[in-house]
């Protein structure tokens, strides 16, 4: 960035302008909004307000302290991790490295889960979130619909302190955390209404091609099965008797291309109704299928 003469003070408008060049010139996207943003973090102020303070002087501290996130910004860390926030379902997320930055699609996960848990009138439903990271699943299921009871599970620790800080931040008290993994047997015979989860589903061919502010920085736990992409749904549907009440369901976020070997997967273990629900770009992403009611004729 080209400072301004000795004589010359930045401001908000000086700043943000150069700032914006000089992101664009190194090919980072959304150079604009991610120059705002980073202002105003460092400001605590709102976007808006930042326009309303466009001939603020800055001093020397604030200008270090964005010049320090604009740099990270410059390696690829992604801006959610720089800001340290996101936002998922009109719910503000805290997010580290710890866990996978929640993405638009896995809303049409969260809007499956509470269409489905309607279909269970009596009581409280209980619904299984594996591999919750943030939490982001558990939490927005568990504000949207205060009457369920939601365990949330996953094998990082690090990444259940950062879904711990999410839910005292949006006081919620149906939701329980555990450090548990799909693949462990303790899961077994615990019963729930709803399984749902946002599974690693890149494969290990995959993840090597993905983009640097993903391979480099986001959990590669939370990304990748290291395998084809398809190791968690399987396990999810060798469990899902183990683990759903009669008549219950379970909901799973797929990758490009995954929804016909999970809906042979989830048919081979006995799984009814099978739907593939497509996301905003029209690509099948999201599956559901049910366990057979008690007392149903299985073939
Ligand atoms: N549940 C979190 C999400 O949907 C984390 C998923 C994961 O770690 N694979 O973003």
């Amino acid at each position: 960035m080209n400072a301004p003469t000795t004589r010359e003070q930045w401001t908000v408008l000086s700043l943000t302008t150069s700032a914006r060049e000089y992101l664009t010139t190194h090919g980072i996207d959304e150079a604009r909004l991610t120059v705002d943003l980073l202002l105003a973090h460092v400001l605590g102020i709102s976007r808006l307000e930042l326009y309303l303070q466009y001939d603020r002087p800055l001093t020397s501290t604030e200008i270090t302290r964005f010049k320090d996130l604009l740099k990270r910004r410059l390696t690829h860390e992604p801006l959610q991790y720089v800001l340290g926030e996101t936002e998922f379902m009109g719910l503000a997320l805290k997010v580290n490295p710890h866990v996978l930055i929640p993405r638009p699609e896995t809303e049409l996960v969260v809007e499956k889960t509470l269409e489905t848990i309607k279909e269970f009138s009596e009581g409280a439903p209980r619904v299984l979130d594996i591999g919750t990271g943030s939490g982001n699943i558990a939490i927005a299921v568990a504000h949207y619909a205060p009457h369920v009871d939601v365990t949330a599970i996953d094998v990082s620790g690090d990444a259940l302190a950062v879904a711990e800080e999410n839910i005292r931040r949006h006081a919620l008290d149906n939701v329980t955390l555990e450090n548990l993994d799909l693949f462990s047997d303790r899961l077994l015979g615990r019963r729930f209404d709803v399984a749902v989860s946002n599974p690693p589903y890149v494969s290990a061919e995959e993840f090597t091609n993905l983009e640097p502010e993903v391979r480099d920085f986001e959990p590669a736990l939370a990304t990748t099965d290291e395998s084809d992409g398809l190791r968690f749904i399987r396990r999810i549907s060798a469990v899902a008797e183990s683990i759903l009440n009669p008549g219950g369901a379970v909901i799973v976020e797929l990758g490009h291309g995954q929804s016909e070997g999970a809906r042979e997967m989830l048919g081979v273990a006995g799984l009814e109704k099978i739907q593939v629900f497509e996301d905003y770009a029209s690509i099948p992403r999201v599956i559901r299928g049910w366990q057979p009611d008690e007392g149903s004729l299985r073939a």
